[in-house]
């Protein structure tokens, strides 16, 4: 071999070893449209400046758009027909009975588990869905639903570090109702612990792939959107601080490492809540009475239809019961018809059966019919009253469909939207790792 030859073949080795690396943040609800107002009125300028160096699209993520199943899709490339999740409550199908998912639910490979079979070193911190932690080649610190840190953490090793740092695994939403000072006091100090301990791990710890997720702008986003005046000023001081960590973040990864940083889905303006249960009450589907729910045993056996949030309609299964003669079409082009009284627009954008939207040896766990807001309707699923529309004084913001953000540096996509479960094959491309792509939902964009 000559010695020129030889040269060039070394260095592109080294390049395409050094490429391995990915970090991924996640900004749990930070809607693209957000990010392009905030920058464009001169917010946000180190995420203006970063995102310019790379692609940043706008991205579609999943129905319903919960994190718990947004995220499950990012981390498995599947529909919830494939990995199981379709909500904070799920119903048995054989049995109607309710119970919470959890990440031992999910029914194929997450991210962490198919790099670590891989011999790749993971980290992933504050993850949705990512509880029970998983036993990875690296590190998981699990998101919400883990009830203490003390069983949120794998390998149990790393406990003492995480409460070195005070880390705490989320905010108490319940705060932004009762106590907001303490509520946004715990929003800065929870991130600040988790930026903290990423840090740390960040400079101490070998590893290939990175995942932090930020939840506290979910949070943030919920209790004080940043239409309302009065909450203007401490939702950009939060997503100022943001800024700033993704600036410390963008400079810290060396050149070749790949950056990627994600929502989940989008987020806009609450008009006016919809107690989809009560419509089913008003409509003959469901008797129950107010303030018992689902697990408490206070709705009438004889029930026809009844709602989870957010949007999700079951029809008694027909070997459970014999009031379920439901006539789908019927109930559907009623629910068509459900207005807001105020102005008559109709509020539902869109209304899915099941197989139309999942698919998947897990469909059978789906809600028979998934309902789709327009815009600033919260569909919820209460027991607590009979009014269909009422408003929360303090729900500022609502999830969307269509509206979550990809970016990612350096690189050109070969689209200009995206889908949320493109994000699993593009990234296992991006890190040059061999992928099964027969079961997937969606596709590479690099
Ligand atoms: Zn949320």
């Amino acid at each position: 071999m000559k010695g020129s030859g030889f040269k060039y073949e070394h260095i592109r080795v080294n390049v395409a070893q050094l490429k391995k690396k990915l970090f991924v943040l996640g900004l749990d609800g930070v809607p693209y449209s957000l990010v392009k107002r905030l920058t464009e009125h001169d917010y946000l300028q180190n995420m203006r400046r970063i995102f310019e160096q790379g692609s940043f699209v706008r991205m579609t993520t999943v129905d319903p758009c919960v994190s718990s199943v947004a995220w499950t899709s990012f981390n498995t490339g599947v529909n919830p027909g494939k990995h199981s999740i379709f909500g904070f409550v799920d119903r048995d199908p054989r049995t109607n009975s309710l119970f919470v998912p959890t990440g031992a639910q999910i029914a194929v490979p997450t991210i962490p588990e198919l790099l670590s079979m891989r011999q790749k070193r993971v980290i992933t911190i504050n993850v949705p869905g990512t509880f029970p932690p998983k036993r990875v080649n690296g590190v998981q610190v699990s998101g919400f639903l883990a009830p203490t840190l003390d069983n949120a953490v794998y390998p149990l090793s790393y406990l003492p570090l995480l409460k070195k740092f005070n880390y705490v695994i989320d905010v108490d939403a319940s705060l932004a109702r009762t106590d907001r000072g303490r509520f946004l006091r715990d929003i800065d100090t929870s991130f600040e612990s988790r930026i903290s301990t990423a840090r740390h791990l960040l400079e101490k710890e070998d590893w290939d792939y990175f995942h932090l997720h930020i939840m506290n702008t979910d949070r943030i986003n919920h209790f004080l959107w940043d239409d309302h005046p009065e909450d203007r000023v401490e939702f950009i001081r939060f997503y100022e601080k943001v800024d700033l960590f993704l600036s410390c973040l963008n400079d810290r990864l060396d050149p070749m490492t790949e950056f990627i940083v994600l929502s989940d889905h989008g987020f806009c303006p609450v008009k006016r809540l919809i107690n989809l249960n009560a419509w089913l009450m008003q409509h003959s589907y469901l008797t129950y009475e107010i303030g018992h729910d689902l697990f408490s045993g206070g709705i009438d056996a004889r029930w026809r239809a009844y709602s989870l949030y957010p949007g999700r309609i079951y029809l008694n299964a027909p070997s459970a019961s014999p009031y379920n003669e439901v006539d789908i079409q019927g109930l559907m082009d009623q629910l068509y018809g459900l207005r807001d009284p105020e102005n008559k627009k109709r509020v539902l954008r869109k209304i899915y059966r099941k197989e139309e939207i999942f698919s998947g040896p897990y469909t059978e766990y789906a809600p028979d019919l998934l309902l789709v807001p327009e815009d600033g309707y919260e569909l919820k699923s209460n027991f607590d009253g009979t009014d269909i529309f009422y408003d929360d004084p303090y729900l500022r913001g609502m999830h969307t469909d269509h509206d979550a953000m990809f970016f990612i540096r350096g690189r050109r996509l070969n689209c200009n939207q995206m889908k949320i479960l493109d994000v699993l094959p593009t990234l296992f491309s991006v890190l040059n790792v061999p992928l099964d792509h027969a079961n997937l939902d969606g596709n590479s964009v690099v």
